[in-house]
């Protein structure tokens, strides 16, 4: 099958390709098209969601012909229309949701709405180094923390989740905090890499909790603490060294937590998901902490952390091929902004 899909749950528009292969091996992408509109929201701080859904408009057509263009396939080639369905802004999900129907029925295909954090959470399918279920799953984007045990498609149990802020926020609440751009994670990143993680002691939250969640509202407030202190200093290497403990705090939580999830569901598969995924840092301290226990991990290919339409493709084709969704000719599409994922959990798991 030839699945086209739309990702437009927030400020990136996303149109890809995949084409479902034999024998069990996952999706493999054929093309795909994006544009962020991070510059145009930079004015403001944040993404404006009036503005997100006017310009997914603008976006969609073009770079649905770019990735036609890009894979050689035609559009009466396409077997199934994938949208993101939820969760996400409602206006910018209605935008995906109603293109992908008129397109669909236009086409005579069926449609298929996916859930966002799975296209997420199944994104490391597309990578060289595909993993395997049952895998516990790193669930780190701009939203959402999530610690899950994966067991197949549609078979998601939640381990651990943040009671306040997501990690992704905790990296953009910090880095604006610290005079850099929206989104901060890329930046704070970057500014840590000339600083000295040492530098700051900054809290842990929820380290030693006993449980598989996750705090990072009062991390913030530490860095605003200290932030203000700084406010006139002429010299860099303080903000430079704020950026590199705050680094070192988020990520030290999301490293421990990982391998404490490990040990909880002893499994042997580590799966990491979302824009945070991108941090080089996670990666660098996630690889050591797993090698030493014998643990594999996998991430998504640096492109397809953060949102993208290869991983609504994907996570349709997936589906389709577990039997774990049906797509469908009913075109009365609705939108999910709120939307929890073992809604989509199928009946029975899989025997462990
Ligand atoms: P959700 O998927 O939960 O709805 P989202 O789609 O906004 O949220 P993503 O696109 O997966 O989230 O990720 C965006 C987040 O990832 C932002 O918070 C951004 O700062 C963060 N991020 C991206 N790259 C990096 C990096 N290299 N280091 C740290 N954080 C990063
Ligand atoms: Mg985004
Ligand atoms: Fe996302």
């Amino acid at each position: 099958w030839l699945v086209l899909g739309f990702e437009s749950s927030c400020d990136e528009t996303g149109v890809a390709l995949v084409q479902t292969q034999e024998g069990g091996a996952p999706p493999r992408l054929l093309g795909q098209a994006l544009h962020s509109q991070v510059a145009m929201h930079a004015d403001y701080g944040g993404v404006v969601p009036e503005l997100a859904s006017r310009d997914h408009i603008r976006r969609v057509l073009p770079l649905t012909h770019e990735v036609l263009a890009q894979s050689g396939r035609a559009l009466t080639e396409v077997d199934v229309v994938a949208f993101t369905r939820g969760p996400g802004l409602a206006g910018a999900l209605l935008v995906g949701a109603g293109v992908a129907c008129a397109l669909a029925a236009a086409l005579d295909r069926p449609v298929l709405g996916v859930h966002h954090l799975e296209g997420h959470l199944l994104s490391p399918f597309l990578s060289a180094d595909p993993p395997e279920f049952p895998f516990v799953a790193l669930l780190v984007s701009g939203g959402h923390t999530q610690l899950m045990r994966v067991d197949g498609v549609g078979y998601y149990e939640l381990l651990g989740e943040t009671i306040d802020d997501a990690a992704g926020e905790a990296f953009d609440k910090s880095a604006k905090l610290l005079g850099l751009g929206y989104p901060g994670g890329p930046a704070l990143a970057r500014l840590a890499d000339f600083g000295d993680a040492t530098a700051y002691a900054l809290p842990r939250p929820l380290l030693h909790s006993g449980d598989l969640n996750f705090s990072f509202a009062g991390l913030k407030t530490a860095v605003l603490t200290q932030a203000r202190k700084l406010e006139g200093l002429p010299c860099e290497q303080p903000r430079a060294d704020l950026a590199a403990s705050t680094q070192a705090a988020i990520v030290e939580v999301l490293v421990k937590k990982s391998l404490k999830a490990l040990a909880a569901t002893g499994l042997r598969r580590l799966v990491v998901a979302g824009g945070v995924g991108a941090n080089q840092q996670l990666r660098a301290d996630l690889n050591r902490a797993c090698a030493r226990q014998g643990v594999r991990v996998h991430y998504p290919e640096l492109a397809l952390c953060t949102d993208n339409g290869a991983m609504i493709a994907l996570a349709a084709a997936m589906r389709l091929q577990a039997g774990a969704g049906q797509a469908s000719r009913d075109y009365a599409f609705d939108v999910r902004p709120r939307w929890p994922l073992d809604e989509l959990n199928r009946e029975a798991a899989p025997t462990r």
